[in-house]
């Protein structure tokens, strides 16, 4: 089905997506990717100057100002993860979606005037640490805690799980400055890469998403001056976690549409290009009849996530209606994705081929960002009538 979401002003964005991936993304790259675990920072680097990177930075500190539109960043996502590089993809969400958001929203001005330039460029690469060993759905359990000290505060503590935590130079950090677990006593801190007691540990090695690093940090007495308190007050962690949630969950949901799609592309080429038993694959009744169901799965998701595109453009995503979006797209993704690599048969299960990383790194979508199980939750309450 034809889309009808993008305008002239993002097909023109598309060439200029397309020029860097074929420059950038190359095989050889995914796979320096992928035996290093991380993208390399001359890459984030070219992305920025290209204009592909630090999109949601407004222009006044030297970004594209594209934060209320999430469309260009689709367009990224489209072609980054139709080049099968799903790591790339990653690491460009956690700086434009999951950090550069919090001090655009959220800082002060002289937390946007230090950060912001420097992470339209990629000169600083930002990372979003709520998760720790002890909590990650019941955010309200994290023990980090981040005690008033003159001058600042003194973090303790360790995050787990943390995307681009090996090579983040500053971490967007949740952390408890109160008792208790009302919503007041949590507060975001912005740790810096060099704090003393500030460790970024080993990459954690993950099934999936190879490229791109996860780390665990630990905070051991860091002291964090005053001005690094996101928005210059304490006790508003929690909400300015959620005034996130529907860019992080809209963000997951087009990333996943985006890789049933190149998973479909993908699988007409494997299944028109083999034969067996004198035939090609895809003249089987049955590769046929898999792929229509495919197809259209692919139709009926981008239809939902463009509407969800349109909704946050215009200011009227809910947190509840992205966290929909965020659960079934990731489902119909692992649907797609697991049904293409059958058709691949054994080459789907090589990790040379697209197909087998994507199948990897989609697993991942119904876990983070919150998993599939709060979602619903999430969505079930209002209408149970439940709190
Ligand atoms: C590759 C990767 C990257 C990540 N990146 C980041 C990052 O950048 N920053 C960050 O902060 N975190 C990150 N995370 C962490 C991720 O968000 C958490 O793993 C996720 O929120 C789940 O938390 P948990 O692992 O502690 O699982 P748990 O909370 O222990 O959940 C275990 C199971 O119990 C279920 N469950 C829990 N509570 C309920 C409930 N109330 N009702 C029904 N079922 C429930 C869950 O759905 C799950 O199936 C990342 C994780 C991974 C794997």
């Amino acid at each position: 089905m034809e889309r009808d979401i993008y305008d002239e002003d993002h097909e023109a964005f598309r060439d200029l997506v397309k020029a860097f991936v074929k420059r950038y993304v190359t095989n050889e790259a995914i796979q320096r990717w992928d035996a290093e675990g991380e993208i390399d920072r001359d890459t984030m680097r070219a992305a920025a100057e290209a204009g592909l990177l630090g999109l949601s930075v407004p222009e006044e500190f030297g970004g594209a100002g594209m934060l209320g539109d999430y469309r260009f960043r689709a367009v990224v996502n489209e072609e980054i993860i139709g080049a099968g590089a799903g790591s790339l993809a990653g690491a460009f969400g956690i700086q434009d979606d999951l950090a550069v958001p919090y001090f655009v929203h959220m800082g002060t001005q002289e937390q946007k005037a230090k950060w912001l330039p420097r992470m339209a460029t990629a000169e600083v690469i930002g990372a979003l640490a709520m998760t720790e060993p002890g909590a990650g759905s019941d955010l309200r359990g994290i023990k980090t805690s981040a005690k008033k000290v003159e001058g600042g505060y003194l973090v303790n503590g360790a995050k787990t799980f943390i995307s681009s935590g090996k090579t983040a130079d500053v971490v967007v950090t949740f952390v408890k400055t109160g008792e208790g677990n009302r919503p007041d006593a949590f507060s975001i801190v912005l740790i810096e890469d060099g704090m003393e007691g500030f460790q970024h540990g080993n990459k954690l090695n993950k099934i999936g998403f190879h490229g791109h690093d996860t780390a665990e940090l630990s905070f051991n007495d860091v002291f964090v001056p005053e001005e690094n308190l996101l928005g210059g007050e304490e006790g508003r962690g929690f909400i300015q976690l959620m005034m996130n949630l529907p860019l992080e969950r809209l963000s997951i949901g087009v990333a996943a549409a985006a890789a049933a799609q190149a998973g479909l592309a993908w699988t007409l080429d494997h299944t028109k290009n083999r034969e067996a038993f004198g035939e090609r694959i895809i003249d089987f009744q049955n590769t046929r009849f898999r792929i229509a169901d495919v197809a259209t799965t692919v139709d009926a998701t981008w239809a939902y996530v463009d509407a969800a595109l349109r909704a946050y453009a215009n200011g009227k995503l809910s947190a509840e209606e992205a966290a929909k979006v965020k659960f079934w797209t990731t489902e119909r993704e692992w649907e797609v994705l697991d049904t293409c690599l059958q058709l691949h048969g054994g080459y789907g299960y090589m990790v040379e081929y697209p197909i087998a990383r994507a199948w990897a790194d989609a697993r991942v979508h119904r876990i983070y960002g919150g998993t599939n199980e709060i979602m619903r939750d999430i969505v079930s309450r209002p209408i149970a009538g439940k709190r």
